[in-house]
């Protein structure tokens, strides 16, 4: 475990962002970790935990410690007749992660193929794409309370996830490091495909009676097929995924809403609130596809801001503001980010 100081953050966030990192280290097992943590030289430093920075925005130099995790390993550690629980390493990337369930034929994390970042980013927000959250899944996790240096275990109750949401977001935010996650997968997968476009390009694929029998290989293919076709690749361009939450507002605002613009898309999420596409709502206040030097919006994805060569964090954070105000200035609705300001 060696602490370098000084280095560039460009290759550690899928925005490409120039910043650099005052002290940064790589941690690779949870006893490293709370090494590291008891060394009286860190106790009063600024830390940031790092996963693939996949889900953050660099706006300045980080002045402190960055912790880059690389806990690795998928340990087996119970099975029934149904189910199978497996414990993956925090620094595990969540891709090569659902790649090896579809190849173990266990079921659960298909949907959620292709998200960018690592194991131990993805309860933080509670990861979720085409009508799961890791949340259907996760059984418990092992963290790291970073002042006390105990080894602390979290059950999904605890964790209270939300849309896009944990505890570790909330209340403990900067408090924990999530060292391994244990996930509770099916052994005899159903497969959903209920959301999105998924039944679609299975139909196409396979035929109608096909759909009904598609294997959790094929949902995540199709996944990956939808993905890749929607969202820029952070190889080619910039970026950070979805930059806003899609809002939640009280169902009369919804009704308010529709009255004054009948096409609005618009989801129950429970019997007084309805879900609004934060991307409808960027699009129709004219965002999608526009320029700001080094910046922009993408395209097909209004959600998705860009980087469209050498940008610096502060022009993406202004634009997320501008953005956001004449959103609230047509809508009357605040859009939060879903990225991490850093
Ligand atoms: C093209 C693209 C598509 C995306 N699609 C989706 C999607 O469909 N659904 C979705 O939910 N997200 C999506 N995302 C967002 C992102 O992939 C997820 O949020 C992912 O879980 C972030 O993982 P990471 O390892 O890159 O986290 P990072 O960006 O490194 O970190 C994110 C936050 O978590 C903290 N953190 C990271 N690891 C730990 C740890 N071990 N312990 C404690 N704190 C930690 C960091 O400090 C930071 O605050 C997308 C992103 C991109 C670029």
């Amino acid at each position: 475990m060696e602490v370098v100081s000084n280095i560039s953050l460009k290759a550690y966030n899928t925005f490409g962002i120039e910043s650099t990192a005052r002290h940064f280290v790589e941690v690779s097992s949870v006893e490293e970790l709370q090494e590291l943590l008891r060394l009286q030289e860190w106790k009063n430093t600024p830390k940031l935990i790092l996963g693939g920075g996949s889900n953050l925005l660099f706006t300045a130099q980080y002045d402190g410690l960055i912790i880059k995790m690389n806990i690795r390993g998928i340990e087996l550690v119970e099975e029934n007749d149904e189910f199978i629980w497996v414990k993956v390493g925090a620094g595990e990337n969540w891709h090569e992660f659902v790649m090896h369930c579809i190849e173990q034929g266990w079921g659960g994390v298909e949907n959620l193929s292709l998200i960018p970042g690592t194991v131990g980013a993805a309860p933080m927000q509670n990861i979720g794409a085409y009508g799961v959250e890791i949340k259907d899944v996760f059984a418990s996790l092992e963290a790291v309370k970073i002042d006390t240096v105990q080894r602390q275990t979290f059950s999904g109750e605890e964790c209270q996830f939300g849309y896009r949401e944990s505890v570790f977001k909330t209340i403990y935010k900067g408090q924990y490091i999530i060292a391994s996650v244990t996930f509770r997968l099916s052994k005899h997968p159903e497969i959903n495909t209920s959301y999105g476009a998924i039944e679609e390009v299975l139909t196409e694929r396979l035929g109608e009676v096909g759909v009904k029998s598609a294997s959790i290989r094929e949902v995540s293919d199709a996944v990956i097929h939808i993905r890749q076709s929607k969202l820029p690749d952070p190889q080619e361009i910039g970026n950070a995924g979805s930059f806003f939450k899609n809002p939640v507002v009280p169902r009369e605002q919804f009704e308010t809403l529709q009255q004054q613009f009948d096409k609005v898309p618009g989801y129950p999420v429970s019997k007084n609130e309805v879900k609004v596409p934060a991307g409808w709502l960027i699009e129709q206040a004219g965002w999608k596809g526009k320029r700001f030097g080094n910046v922009g919006v993408h395209d097909r994805q209004a959600l998705v801001l860009v980087n469209l060569g050498g940008a610096q964090g502060e022009e993406v954070k202004k634009l997320a503001y501008d953005i956001q105000q004449s959103v609230e200035e047509k809508f009357g609705i605040l859009i939060q980010p879903e990225v991490n300001i850093i």
